[in-house]
């Protein structure tokens, strides 16, 4: 059986991936620090013999007994009032901790794919971002601790593999939404859909213009399988190219929901991207892949998994 090591597996990404690979019979050792992430995404797992779970900082040194054959590296804060509220854990996991996860994959012979982002793109001035965009970040600006420690970390990633031969997999994904996102964590998907749930107004930030392109979770996740089994080393983008402005997404999921809330508009946060759609030709090409769950089908079913919360489970807003 092989053994592959997930970190930030009990969050919304993490969790999934447990899942995917326990059903290709995998032995899965699961890590988190439980900064963001939540074991109730990863209880139902508890019980099986090829499934164990380290509580770790992965900024710290990682060690894991026996043998290795891959890891999957997707610990770290992913929303932006996540990363502004622990910016310094943010810039360590993605740098530091991605060092130690480097280091574990050479000593291990372990092939290793990081989580990147469309992030690294920051405001983009190129649309729709193909991976040969070098990106537009302001380094100091308040995204910068997210996107510069992404940045940082296909760079090392890289090294590792041009310097030491090490097998990696770089995937920058875009939006991605569905069950187990955390209600509270201040993604648009989650936002709207709580407030819709608890009778409030819908908070778009500006004029709603800016664009983002969701991808379902389900998508994204074969998107994964199939890198970390090619023979590709590059930067791959992985996500739905369906592009939607956010105030026509609010409208979208007010129709979803049947709310009777109106959308109320607050300040446009610092450096938000004002356009956001991934180019994912590579990905068509090298691994043959390409979203299949329409936003429309994607969404009821993440609507269908927060309806199943209580009435305290909506209203609780901090983690
Ligand atoms: P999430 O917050 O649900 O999950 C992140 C998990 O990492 C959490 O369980 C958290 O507790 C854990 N973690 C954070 N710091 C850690 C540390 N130092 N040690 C151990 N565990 C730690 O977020 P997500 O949406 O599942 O994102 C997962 C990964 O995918 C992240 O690396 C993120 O940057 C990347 N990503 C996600 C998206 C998206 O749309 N969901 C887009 C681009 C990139
Ligand atoms: N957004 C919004 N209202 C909210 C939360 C987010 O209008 O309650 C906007 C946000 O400003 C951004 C878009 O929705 O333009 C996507 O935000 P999210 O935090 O989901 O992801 P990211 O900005 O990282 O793409």
């Amino acid at each position: 059986m092989k053994k592959i090591l997930i970190t930030g597996a009990a969050g919304f990404l993490g969790s999934h991936l447990c899942d995917r690979f326990i059903n290709e019979d995998f032995h899965v050792i699961a890590m988190d620090n439980l900064i963001t992430g939540d074991l109730n995404n990863i209880a139902h797992l508890f019980k099986l013999k090829n499934f164990e779970f380290y509580n770790h900082d992965v900024s710290k040194f990682v060690y894991v007994p026996g043998e290795l054959d891959y890891i999957l590296h997707f610990a770290s804060p992913a929303s932006p009032i996540d990363y502004l509220k622990i910016p310094i854990q943010t810039l360590k996991v993605g740098s530091l901790g991605t060092h130690n996860l480097l280091g574990l994959a050479k000593e291990k012979r372990a092939r290793i794919l990081v989580a990147s982002t469309s992030e690294v793109y920051g405001d983009p001035l190129v649309h729709p971002q193909n991976e040969d965009y070098f990106g537009n970040v302001n380094t100091i600006g308040p995204r910068g601790v997210y996107d510069e420690a992404k940045r940082f970390q296909e760079s090392i990633t890289m090294a590792y593999h041009t310097y030491h031969g090490l097998e990696t997999r770089i995937v920058r994904i875009f939006n991605t939404y569905g069950p187990r996102m955390r209600l509270n964590d201040g993604r648009v998907v989650p936002a709207f859909i709580g407030q819709s749930l608890r009778g409030e107004d819908l908070t778009v930030f500006g004029d709603g213009s800016q664009t983002r392109s969701f991808c379902y979770v389900d998508d994204l996740i074969e998107g994964i399988y199939k890198l970390l089994f090619s023979d590709y080393n590059y930067p791959v983008n992985l996500g739905n190219p369906d592009e939607i402005s956010i105030k026509q997404f609010a409208d979208e999921i007010i129709a979803l929901t049947g709310t009777k809330q109106k959308v109320i508009y607050k300040p446009l946060p610092k450096n938000d991207p004002l356009q956001r759609q991934p180019d994912i030709t590579r990905a068509k090409e090298i691994l043959d892949w390409e979203p299949k769950v329409s936003r429309a089908e994607g969404m009821q079913k993440t609507l269908d998994f927060f309806k199943t919360f209580t009435k305290e489970e909506l209203n609780k807003r901090e983690h």
